[in-house]
């Protein structure tokens, strides 16, 4: 989409660390880093939020590449976190739909 930041990391028009592309789904690390590891993983296809997701399919697919993902970078055993930032109570500040994996330090709870 026209203005979207995450639509033109997908298209290669603006730089990032990718870490990973497949199958429609692209995997950069974030810019402002909460973690020792802090990727993002985006359909490359422009959905706003979690709001719009309305394909079921598509939604296993992004959290099963997230999940590899961790596998992956030797995160699975020790656990992290995946989030999902929706709209603004969320604290959504990016609107194309995004997975936040972090790990390599132990997470708290609640979230802020
Ligand atoms: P959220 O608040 O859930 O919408 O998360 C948006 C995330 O995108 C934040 O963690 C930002 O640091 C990250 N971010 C914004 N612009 C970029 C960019 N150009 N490259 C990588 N990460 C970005
Ligand atoms: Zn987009």
């Amino acid at each position: 989409m026209a203005g979207c930041v995450f639509c033109k990391i997908a298209a290669g028009e603006i730089p990032a660390s990718v870490v990973k592309r497949a199958d429609g789904m692209l995997a950069f690390k974030d810019l402002n880093p909460q973690a020792p590891t802090h990727v993002l993983v985006i359909p490359t296809h422009h959905l706003a939020s979690l709001n719009d997701a309305k394909d079921p399919a598509l939604l296993g697919k992004l959290l099963a590449f997230a999940r590899d993902l961790a596998r992956e970078s030797g995160l699975a055993d020790r656990g992290y976190r995946v989030v999902v930032n929706t709209n603004p109570d969320g604290g959504q500040t990016v609107f194309h739909l995004h997975l936040h994996l972090l790990g390599g330090r132990p997470m708290t709870w609640p979230p802020g």
